[in-house]
């Protein structure tokens, strides 16, 4: 089996490390194409208006200056084009993507171009800050990991379905389990916009997150990591919400136009 590792953190993230090592113990046949820089935040960008630059920086390792989607399609459809691989892992992320975090996550996009592609896909993130003890647990992520790729695999993916994979920031014997969960929805905005000035007085800004926890709904993957387990949400990338479809179907139909 042929694995391409990929991630939003960067090149040199201790998570990007992380999952190489959980694809070793899944596969001898490994490679990794990563941005180059940080780029947590940049969604499911494409870069279209600068050269894209591609770094073989050590065997089967390749940076590469762009977002997380250039770097899949740059994997399956110039690095790896002669042999593609049978599935992408994007991650482990610093840090969650749960509930909303999905929509602005790299790492999330990562798995998304990967399962446009055709590739079975999988994103994985640690839910850093979310303990008191100043330990961040890669090591859980390492321990559960590859038996949850293991068992993911047993099931056939529809077509453009990826899976959510988030572990609680806890020692491995610490986690309470594993729940198949829902995409859940923060009950409060975490959001702050801090002002600052240069040294010209003019003001610049930059976003922060507090780490405040809301009130999840049972089931859904925030639900999941407050209560210390291991979350597995199936994304999809039709973004269609059916519902509203039908309603509109009926409303438009009633004015003869659809
Ligand atoms: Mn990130």
């Amino acid at each position: 089996m042929r694995i391409l590792v990929t991630n939003d953190d960067g090149i040199n993230a201790p998570g990007l490390k992380c999952l190489e090592d959980i694809a070793a113990q899944l596969s001898d046949d490994v490679w990794v194409v990563a941005p180059e820089t940080n780029q947590s935040g940049a969604s499911h960008s494409l870069t279209l208006h600068e050269p894209l630059r591609c770094q073989e920086v050590s065997e089967r390792r390749y940076a590469v200056r762009g977002t997380p989607t250039d770097c899949v399609i740059m994997g399956v459809r110039h690095i790896l084009l002669d042999h593609p691989p049978d599935l992408v892992l994007s991650g482990v992320n610093y840090g969650t993507n749960i509930a909303e975090d999905v929509t602005y996550s790299g790492t999330i996009a990562g798995a998304i171009e990967g399962a446009l592609l055709g590739v079975r896909s999988i994103a994985m993130s640690l839910a850093v800050g979310f303990n008191e003890d100043g330990e961040i647990h890669w090591e859980t992520p390492m321990a559960f990991g590859p038996k949850i790729i293991r068992q993911l695999l047993e099931s056939d993916l529809p077509n453009e379905v990826l899976v959510n994979v988030n572990y609680p920031d806890l020692a491995p014997d610490d986690v309470a389990g594993i729940t198949i969960a829902r995409q859940g929805r923060r009950d409060q905005q975490n959001l702050h916009i801090d002002e600052r000035h240069d040294t010209w007085g003019r003001p610049y800004f930059w976003f922060g997150f507090e780490r405040r926890k809301s009130n999840p709904i049972e089931g859904t993957d925030l639900w999941a990591i407050y209560k210390g387990m291991i979350s597995v949400t199936p994304l999809h990338v039709d973004l269609t919400h059916q519902p509203m479809h039908d309603a509109l179907k009926g409303i438009f139909r009633g004015e003869g136009k659809v």
